[in-house]
């Protein structure tokens, strides 16, 4: 009954003399140590002996012989191919009937696939943490009461903690005050098994600075399948958040300024319109809505453009020279007929609108409504043109009457001087002295009034050296009387009519002449190229003008001087006047008392240096 138990267990039973003789070997102990029971049987027990434990032999079986036990003592035996077997070994003595210890009975039990079992388990542990250390992510473990039972080193440096500092404590103590609600409630939900989705939570770090860490997180259950915590794998996105933050910020600002632009595009009184690429239809602000008179989209054809009166081919209109170069124009005035049949006329300026990659999307087009302002400009400018041919009229007419005055007066200074009293005398001679003022104002408001006339100036040219010769002679008389000396440098050919640079120079040397101090007269004539224009310098070493007066002189009738210097205080009116007609101007630069040098600028002729 005994031999069948010690046949039929799982451990080897052997027993063995105190020299170490095997006198039993059961089955369990043929199939461990491979070696059969007639194999065994009569050996020494040295036999499955491992090479550096041999002295495990003799040290049981001396303590066997001083009665002790061996309690599973786990060691390694050599089976009979030379592999090796782990082994639990319970060795005790066995006794005579007398009580003396005549052996030792040995169970050995095969722990082979156990300690095989533990040492994959260390292997794996230790490959589990260091892939846990090195990972990337923070790896923090919770028991089922949400308290903290691992965390990696990757999450102590994210919450800036030691790790005992964090192991042991809830893991809601870091959350943000604001967020710990919710943390629980993420908990419990991850027990339950569910929610799988990252959540985000604002962290609170050992120096009060705030992360935030994107969390995700499983239950993990024990062999029983009873809850053992959950693991949760943190992610920093800090950066990421304040990069969001900063992008919702941005897009703020800029649906602030879109609006605050919307509403200027508005509320300006400039129209403003908008074409696609293909230059098609149109949208409008209400501003060009209300101009074009049409609603805030419509089509580009609906239109027509002149400038200076020629219709423009649609081609050429800003916005489509825009869309197909790429580039802005600004135009200086355009009519543009709208589908009403009114015409208004526009400033525009139109500029390309480009994508991201600088391709033309389209183009913008300011537009501004002058109508009303060059219907005044015209009705001023056909009031000037009536104001001036009534002045030349009325000039022109009175020029026979007072011609009669002039001559019948001075005849009668002639013929009647000394027949009436004194009285008489000087009414006569002052009634002659005034028509010939009236007459000399009358031819010069005629030259005046001729001097803007509407002539061609396309053609006009004229070669200053010649003129100035013919000014020196017409005043040749002056210029000796005055002892003066007019020069005149190497000058240019101008776009210019002959008679009205001689008018002009003419004009100003004679000032020279008039205006003279003390000294001989010195008037130089010179020209200097600037551009596409010659500015002509007069500059004579007479009294000079003071800053104040630099701009009234060239008004009409306007006079620095009294009777005692003969004048109209036209002169200058109409240098102005021939200057402007050329697109030129004039000017003065002088200080009282130290000569004057009046300038003006004449068009170059086209090609000439
Ligand atoms: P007028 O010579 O007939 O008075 P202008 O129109 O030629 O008329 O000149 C206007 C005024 O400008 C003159 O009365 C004079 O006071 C001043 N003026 C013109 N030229 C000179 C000059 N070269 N030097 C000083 N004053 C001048």
């Amino acid at each position: 009954m005994l031999a069948a138990v010690v046949e039929s267990s799982d451990d080897a039973i052997i027993t063995k003399d105190l020299d170490g003789i095997i006198l039993s070997w059961n089955r369990a102990a043929e199939r461990i140590f491979g070696y059969s029971a007639d194999e065994a049987i009569g050996n020494s027990v040295a036999i499955l002996a491992v090479p550096g434990r041999a002295h495990e032999v003799p040290e049981i079986l001396e303590r066997v012989r001083r009665g002790e036990s061996v309690d599973h003592f786990e060691t390694l035996r050599r089976r009979k191919d030379g592999s090796v077997v782990h082994v639990s070994l319970t060795v005790s003595p066995v006794r005579n009937q007398r009580g003396e210890i005549i052996g030792a009975s040995k169970i050995a039990r095969d722990v082979t696939a156990r300690k095989r079992m533990e040492q994959d388990l260390r292997d794996s542990e230790a490959r589990f943490r260091g892939m846990v250390e090195a990972s990337a992510e923070g790896i923090w473990i919770l028991d089922p009461y949400g308290v903290t039972t691992f965390v990696n080193r990757r999450l102590t440096e994210m919450l800036g903690y030691e790790e005992h500092e964090i192991v042991g404590r809830p893991a809601v103590d870091f959350l943000h005050p604001d967020e710990r609600q919710r943390g629980v409630e993420a908990f419990e939900q991850r027990k339950q098994g569910g929610d799988f989705e990252p959540r985000e939570y604002r962290i609170l770090r050992s120096d009060g600075s705030e992360i935030w860490l994107s969390v995700i997180g499983s239950a993990m259950y024990g062999a029983g399948g009873s809850l053992t915590g959950v693991v949760e794998m943190c992610t920093d996105i800090t950066e990421r958040r304040r990069n969001e933050q900063k992008i919702r910020d941005l897009n703020r600002e800029l649906g602030a300024k879109l609006a605050e632009l919307e509403t200027l595009v508005n509320v300006v009184p400039v129209g403003i319109v908008l074409c696609d690429h293909e230059c098609r239809s149109l949208r409008l602000n209400p501003a060009a809505q209300k101009m074009l008179g049409v609603g805030d989209d419509c089509e580009l054809s609906q239109f027509r453009v002149r400038r200076h009166g020629a219709e423009l081919p649609l081609e050429n209109w800003p916005m489509q020279i825009s869309v197909r170069t790429g580039k802005g124009v600004v135009e200086e005035e355009l009519e543009v007929i709208l589908p009403s049949g009114k015409v208004i006329y526009v400033l525009s300026a139109t500029s390309p609108l480009l994508d991201e990659q600088g391709k033309v999307r389209g183009a913008v087009g300011c537009i501004l409504d002058v109508t009303a302002r060059k219907n005044v400009e015209d009705g001023l400018r056909r009031a000037n043109v009536a104001l001036e041919q009534f002045a030349y009229a009325a000039a022109h007419d009175l020029q026979e009457p007072v011609r009669n005055v002039v001559l019948y007066s001075q005849l009668l200074a002639q013929d009647y001087a000394g027949r009436f009293d004194a009285k008489a005398d000087k009414l006569i001679n002052v009634t002659v002295e005034g028509a010939r003022r009236m007459q000399a104002l009358i031819q010069d408001l005629l030259s005046y009034a001729r001097a803007g006339s509407d002539e061609n100036t396309a053609e006009a040219f004229a070669d200053a050296n010649v003129v100035a010769a013919e000014v020196v002679q017409n005043l040749r008389t002056a210029i000796d009387a005055e002892q003066a000396s007019v020069e005149a440098a190497e000058l240019p050919l101008v776009a210019m009519r002959h008679g009205h640079l001689l008018q002009v120079l003419q004009n100003l040397v004679s000032n020279g002449l008039k205006y003279r101090r003390a000294d001989a007269p010195r008037i130089e004539i010179s020209a200097m190229r600037q551009g596409a224009e010659w500015i002509f310098t007069v500059r004579d070493n007479g009294q000079g003008i003071s800053p104040e007066h630099h701009h009234r002189i060239f008004g009409v009738f306007k006079r620095l001087h009294g009777r005692d210097v003969p004048g109209t205080g036209i002169g200058l009116a109409i240098c102005e006047r021939v200057v402007t007609h050329y697109g030129g101007r004039i000017w003065v630069e002088s200080e009282a008392g130290r000569g004057s040098a009046f300038r003006f600028t004449v068009p170059a002729l086209r090609g000439a240096q």
